[in-house]
């Protein structure tokens, strides 16, 4: 008799792999599918690290979302054994009028989280490799950081395995239907399964299951650069960070290790339709030149670029996430659409999927997060 289980999960990247942990804490039979062996490259959890800022110039609705994500973090890293949280502090610069300063600054006030405001000198003061003019203030949030994205996925999937959640990887799925008696029965590469709910979390390629959903992929990348001064390491303190400069470009990176330092370009990127579209690091000219203007006028002690990698946001028209169920079902749940800036919620996500397939009740406001938004 084919099994049918309580709860299967389509994608088990960052989400997914989330998801399926705390479904199967919560007592869930629970069947996990993958295209790849997660964690990998293909998908948008790749680059070692991702950053966790609590107060947030997204928007008030992601502060409790957030908090209760930096508690299953630090919760995983007990379970685990594993440096999942590093907590390095945030900076952010950019100019005050900014509506992601004001926001991040309202978000504070609202949530009585820690923020400290630095003008340009007092930031050049503490941080001497930051240059900016006074039309720049920095903020520092002293309990962000970064997280180890893959070693977090990877510890998530080895406690589902032991708690004996099925795995089957490598093994895109390739549609889904749901039967007469409600049953969902899921298509893939090799087989058929049959689940009473479904989670898709299948990041930047979910259209190829639901071309209909407001998603548009992105070709986005990122790269590490030689630290000649040691003042830009983790070890002395250098907090990870956020720069909106005043030409609208924003970039993002994390402390230096190992000689280097990552850094990112929020905006811009190229819009892709299929994972050929997203070609390594250097295919385009441009990706040796994405942190040029960062690094001649704003950050010293790099020495040239190391080497970059690609990877993809899935962004929607508003870039905020969707959180959601399939229209017309109650058990096939979306979670998608992170828009870039997804990873540090993804515990939460995933604990989120979990409570919604064991009819507990919702602890957060998810309405500025359904689908219905976009149909106004
Ligand atoms: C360059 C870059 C920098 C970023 N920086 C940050 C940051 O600093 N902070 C932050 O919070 N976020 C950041 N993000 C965003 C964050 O990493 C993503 O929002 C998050 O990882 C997305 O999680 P996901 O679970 O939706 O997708 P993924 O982790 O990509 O997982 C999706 C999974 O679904 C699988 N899949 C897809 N299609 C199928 C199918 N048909 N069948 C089976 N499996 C399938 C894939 O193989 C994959 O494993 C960044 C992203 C990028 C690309």
């Amino acid at each position: 008799m084919t099994t049918t289980y309580d709860l299967a999960i389509v994608g088990t990247g960052s989400v997914g792999a989330a998801a399926g942990y705390y479904a199967s804490q919560a007592g869930l039979n629970v069947l996990e599918l993958d295209a790849h062996v997660p964690p990998h490259d293909a998908g948008s959890h790749h680059g070692q690290t991702r950053l966790i800022r609590h107060a947030y110039g997204e928007g008030d609705q992601y502060v409790p979302l957030v908090l209760e994500s930096q508690r299953l973090w630090n919760e995983l890293a007990i379970n685990s054994g594993q440096p999942i949280f590093h907590q390095t502090g945030i900076l952010t610069v950019a100019q005050p009028t900014t509506p992601f300063f004001t926001t991040l600054v309202h978000s504070a006030h609202e949530f009585q989280l820690p923020l400290e405001t630095l003008t340009a000198p007092a930031l050049q003061a503490r941080y001497p490799n930051w240059h900016f003019s006074d039309q720049y203030q920095a903020l520092f949030e002293p309990t962000g950081g970064y997280l180890e994205s893959e070693t977090a996925i990877s510890a998530y999937l080895q406690l589902a395995r032991h708690a004996g959640v099925r795995q089957e990887f490598n093994q895109p799925v390739t549609g889904f239907q749901r039967l007469a008696n409600g049953t969902v029965e899921i298509r893939t590469t090799q087989g058929t399964y049959q689940a009473r709910q479904v989670a898709i979390t299948a990041g930047t390629w979910v259209k190829e299951l639901l071309p209909d959903l407001p998603v548009q992929p992105v070709r986005k990348v990122f790269s590490w650069f030689h630290t000649t001064d040691q003042r830009l390491t983790e070890a002395a303190g250098f907090p990870g960070f956020t720069v909106e400069l005043a030409t609208g470009n924003t970039y993002y990176g994390f402390p230096g290790t190992d000689g280097t330092i990552k850094i990112g370009k929020h905006n811009g990127g190229q819009p892709i339709r299929n994972p050929h579209e997203r070609t390594p690091f250097g295919t385009y000219e441009a990706d040796d030149h994405e942190i040029d203007e960062l690094l001649a006028t704003h950050l010293t002690g790099t020495a040239g670029l190391d080497h970059g990698g690609a990877c993809s946001y899935d962004l929607t028209p508003d870039e905020n996430f969707i959180i959601d169920y399939l229209p017309g079902t109650d058990n096939i749940q979306l979670v998608t659409g992170l828009s870039g800036h997804g990873f540090k919620f993804a515990s939460v996500l995933g604990q989120i999927v979990a409570d919604r397939a064991a009819h507990q009740p919702e602890p957060f406001d998810l309405t500025p997060f359904r689908l219905q938004r976009f149909h106004h």
